[in-house]
């Protein structure tokens, strides 16, 4: 796994469009566009092309748009297109004024398509779609003409008009560009310009019924459009002569396409399709569960906007395909709410402590920093009294060597509060659970500091049993076992069966500290020792529901420490 071969801010899209710039290829304009077709929610894979159109437009004082490319209707709805412009935006980016269909152009691409017939390069064929494959041939073996090609121009005029008007069925026609059934390479071996579907466009509802393909819209909406720089994946390198022979038929403003490889994330899927067949067959709860890699599932786990984009800059843009560890993008969400979350105390799962010297009806207001790496976050009060809660992982009775929390007899700082020393153990007689601790307290150690030097190796965080507020915490793992979700072991399996049958765990009757009585959905924190958590939009009130965004742990800085080793 790499994580990029150029470095930010040089990398060979800018370094052409630098040069475009010196040669005044465009008159000195940058114009780029994000064109997603409005048939899913964006993932992450889309926020690298929405940072480099954006960004590249924003570095370059140039513009960028925002175009649906909705030119197939059957798999299109309102729904994705407000999606992605509410994702866009949360991203931290605007079109400003240039929101745009690909629907908008249709008549524009209608009557291109004629010229074209008029010119006689482009012709109505009645070939079924099976035969139409078959013609095409092979990597290795030419193409066939269509006996339909040698149509008369007046012949696919007519044909294509009544095609337009609804005289026909799906599948009896459709228009071709023609250029060479012998080229090397299969996309010139005359694509199909326009099928006939009688399906209702999500804004041109019935108007149509026939529909552009993609190959024959796209150069041309970005011409439309004055797009100069029209970035896209490496699949579309091979269409580039195709879109380069349309736009120079046409004698219309040329575009600079220019390929990239598109992000590749392990432990993930990043297609639309397979995404949708998650949400469709309710394996995951919707395009927004948090385990998901859609930007909306990434806003409810609680990644900041902020972290995205510094993964983006981080993995940087290559002309060679990769995988990009899912690890580096946790460390950069870790990297961003370390600065920016307030730490706060949670227990997840709750061990009840009784300081049996500390007064049954005394509660203190103790003062806590929100967040050490930044002074103007200020600092909160924390209730402390007589029965508390700790994590029970913080306590064991017979504990290994090194262990330096909770212990029978043992002494530890509980975090902003006291020294605590274990006095005894209260366990359940049948089943020998530790029901509850009793503790007691060093007064001459308020704030968690002793005057006379004595050491502590361990500090716990805690909540007041009484002032605590319960809490759901939603725990979250990888949503695929494998780092390659489509290496699947047994045959007629697909990505689904290396689905982590863990990657969500919940955990009720988690207690939470009382400044938390008024957090809203999407608020962040870290939990002492715990992690990152984000309030969940399931929280109503009297009901706080949190997502673990990331634990603390960090595997990605573990892996730059032992390569920097090297
Ligand atoms: P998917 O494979 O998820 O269905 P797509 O390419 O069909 O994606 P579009 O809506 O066409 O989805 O994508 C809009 C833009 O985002 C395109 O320019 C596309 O190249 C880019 N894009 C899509 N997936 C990625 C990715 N994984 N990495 C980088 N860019 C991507
Ligand atoms: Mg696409």
């Amino acid at each position: 796994m790499t994580t990029a071969d150029s470095a930010p801010g040089s990398d060979f899209i800018r370094k052409i469009i630098v040069e475009d710039l010196k040669t005044n290829k465009f008159g000195g304009r940058v114009h780029t566009r994000f064109p997603p077709e409005p048939n899913g929610y964006l993932h992450i894979g889309h926020a690298k092309s929405i940072c480099l159109n954006f960004g590249i437009a924003e570095e370059f004082g140039g513009l960028c748009n925002l175009r649906f490319d909705d030119t197939n209707p059957t798999k299109e709805e309102e729904e994705y297109v407000e999606s992605i412009q509410e994702d866009v935006h949360w991203l931290g980016f605007d079109w400003g004024d240039r929101l745009f269909y690909a629907s908008d152009y249709f008549d524009q691409l209608y009557e291109w398509a004629v010229q074209l017939i008029k010119d006689g390069k482009a012709y109505v064929d009645s070939l079924s779609a099976e035969e139409i494959r078959e013609y095409r041939g092979t990597l290795t073996e030419p193409g066939k003409n269509s006996p339909y090609r040698d149509r008369s121009v007046e012949e696919n005029l007519d044909l294509f008009e009544r095609m337009r008007a609804g005289e026909f069925e799906e599948g009896a026609h459709v228009l071709r560009a023609k250029i060479d059934m012998a080229s090397p390479n299969l996309n010139m071996r005359d694509p199909v310009m326009y099928r006939i579907l009688h399906a209702t466009h999500h804004r041109t509802g019935d108007q149509w019924c026939i529909y552009p393909t993609y190959d024959w819209a796209h150069g041309q909406c970005d011409s439309i459009e004055g797009i100069t720089h029209s970035i896209c994946t490496l699949e579309f390198e091979d269409h580039r002569p195709l879109y380069d022979w349309f736009l120079d038929q046409l004698g219309i403003h040329h575009p600079q396409q220019i390929e990239f490889a598109r992000l590749n994330l392990s432990y993930t899927v990043l297609s639309k399709r397979k995404l949708l067949e998650l949400v469709e067959g309710g394996y995951v709860t919707g395009w927004d569960d948090p385990r998901m890699p859609t930007l909306s599932g990434l806003r409810r786990r609680g990644y900041p906007p902020q972290a995205i984009r510094n993964f983006c800059e981080r993995i940087g843009v290559a002309k060679t395909n990769s995988i990009i560890d899912i690890s580096l993008l946790e460390h950069c969400v870790r990297e961003d709410l370390n600065q920016r979350a307030p730490r706060v105390m949670a227990v997840l799962r709750p061990l009840k402590v009784v300081i049996d010297n500390y007064p049954e009806d005394q509660v203190e207001e103790l003062e806590a920093v929100n967040n050490p790496e930044d002074p103007d976050m200020g600092t909160r009060k924390v209730p402390f009294s007589r029965v508390l809660y700790v994590e029970r992982d913080d306590f064991r009775e017979d504990p290994p060597k090194k262990w330096f929390r909770l212990a029978p007899g043992r002494e530890v700082r509980l975090k902003h509060a006291y020294y605590v020393t274990c006095v005894d153990v209260v366990k359940d007689e049948q089943t020998g659970e530790v029901l509850e601790l009793h503790c007691t307290y060093d007064p001459e150690t308020r704030g968690g500091w002793s005057e006379d030097g004595r050491k502590v190796r361990g500090t716990l965080h805690w909540v007041s049993a009484s002032h605590a507020l319960d809490a759901e915490v939603r725990l979250y793992d990888r949503l695929f076992l494998k780092a390659n979700p489509d290496e699947v072991d047994e045959e007629g399996a697909d990505f689904k069966a290396n689905l982590n049958p863990n990657s969500l765990e919940t955990l009720t009757g988690c207690k939470v500290e009382p400044s938390l009585a008024d957090a809203v959905p999407g608020d962040r924190f870290q939990f002492l020792r715990l992690g990152y958590f984000c309030v969940d939009p399931d929280s109503t009130d009297g009901r706080l529901v949190f997502n673990r965004t990331v634990p603390l742990r960090d595997s990605w800085a573990k892996i730059e420490k032992t390569l920097k080793g090297r």
